[in-house]
């Protein structure tokens, strides 16, 4: 049924980083939910698993000393649902969990197999790139801490070198206290479907000015991406239905979707302009903006 010439469970994430040296036509094989896939459809380039399923040290969410959250790239998406962390500080996030797949994905689904697959409609991605999450990643010796915007090289293409591991994403203060966001995926049907298009907004208001404002998209593009033109027109202008039309109206200079079979180049822009708008009206009324 796979084509699979070995299966090796990993006792710690030195020992995976060690394995993947060892086989470099291994693949990480986390929850397995887009890995198995390809190995069922044969479309595999490796015939070798490193799996990092059970490991404890990638599974945890937490806040640190100085307010970072921390989220272990193992952790599933129901990890993410249930966290009274994220409830608390992102619900945002959840939002997005809740909308991947159906229940017996969310429990084996990580984060981490989420965006490492590099795909543009991974629903956890358009929220981190508005939360300006750092992913951390750990190789034979070595440690580093890169903005998940420079993560994406390409589509299906993330900055991972041999023997790398995915082991966290972290999520400063200053990226998520204040602000108040919304995630929505349209998609064709309501359950187990594919992103059509997927909306995350994050900002902060003071005074009825919005003072902090970023908008990200899944599938607006060849990777998952933020609208730096719009976000930076509308910076410190007053809350209201006219700044919200000047977002409609602006997004559309700030991203390039494709046709497919599943939406044309088309309609997905309409839906981009038209969660532009919805997205950003429910984060500013939780917020407590008055539209
Ligand atoms: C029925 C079904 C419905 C789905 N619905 C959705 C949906 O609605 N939204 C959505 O976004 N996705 C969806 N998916 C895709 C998939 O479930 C997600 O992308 C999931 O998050 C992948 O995580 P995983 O742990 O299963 O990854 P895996 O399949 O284990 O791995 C995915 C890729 O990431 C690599 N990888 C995994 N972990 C790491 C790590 N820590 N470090 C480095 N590389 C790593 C693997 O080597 C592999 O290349 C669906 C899949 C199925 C089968």
């Amino acid at each position: 049924m796979f084509d699979l010439k070995k299966h090796i469970t990993a006792a710690s994430v030195d020992e995976a980083i060690g394995l993947l040296i060892e086989n470099p036509d291994a693949r990480l094989i986390a929850g397995g939910t887009d890995v198995l896939i390809k190995l069922r459809h044969g479309k595999q380039t490796f015939s070798t698993l490193v799996d990092i399923h059970g490991l404890d040290e990638l599974k945890g969410i937490k806040i640190d000393g100085q307010n970072n959250i921390l989220i272990g790239s193992g952790a599933s998406f129901t990890d993410i649902i249930q966290s009274d962390i994220l409830k608390q500080q992102i619900p945002m996030l959840c939002e997005a969990a809740q909308s991947v797949g159906g229940p017996q994905i969310r429990n084996v689904a990580t984060i981490g197999g989420n965006i490492c697959n590099g795909v543009t409609s991974a629903d956890s991605a358009s929220s981190l790139f508005a939360l300006n999450a750092m992913v951390v990643i750990r190789g034979d010796g070595t440690l580093r801490q890169i903005p998940i915007s420079d993560f994406y090289l390409g589509p299906g293409k993330v900055d991972l070198k041999t023997g790398e591991i995915l082991t966290s994403i972290i999520i400063t203060p200053e990226n998520y206290q204040g602000f108040f966001g919304h995630y929505y995926k349209y998609a064709m049907r309501n359950a187990m479907d594919i992103a059509t298009i997927g909306c995350a907004v994050s900002l902060k208001t003071c005074n009825h000015l919005l003072t902090d404002f970023r908008i990200a998209y899944g599938v607006a593009g060849p990777v998952p991406m933020r609208c730096s033109k719009t976000e930076n027109s509308v910076l410190n202008k007053r809350v209201s239905q006219n700044l919200i039309e000047d977002i409609f109206l602006s997004i559309e200079t700030d991203v390039s979707p494709r046709t497919s079979w599943r939406a044309s180049r088309e309609f997905r822009m309409n839906i981009i302009k038209e969660l532009s708008k919805r997205v950003t009206k429910e984060a500013l009324i939780r917020a407590g903006e008055q539209l």
